[in-house]
């Protein structure tokens, strides 16, 4: 999957019943729409409210990359030239 496509998940506003699962460009992301959409559930039109779907993995992702323990400092260079 390209990396600049991400998938939206449609939901009723109403009972947050799954519509679709879509496939956008994150360009054109728009997680706040004023849209309506027909609910099966609630055999009416909603208000559309969206999200990232897969939104866990991705934070599961970015934990893995936790920052590695700083190495112990420079090492100490001795000047023992007096002798
Ligand atoms: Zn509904």
């Amino acid at each position: 999957m390209p990396i600049d496509q991400v998938s939206i998940l449609r939901m009723c506003g109403g009972c947050r019943h799954e519509i679709e699962t879509i496939s956008v460009k994150k360009d054109n992301m728009r997680l706040f729409v004023d849209d309506k959409v027909w609910c099966e559930h609630c055999q009416s039109d909603q208000p559309e409210i969206r999200d990232i779907a897969g939104r866990l993995d991705t934070i599961r992702t970015e934990q893995r990359n936790y920052p590695v323990s700083p190495t112990s400092g420079p090492p100490v260079l001795s000047t023992d030239d007096e002798a």
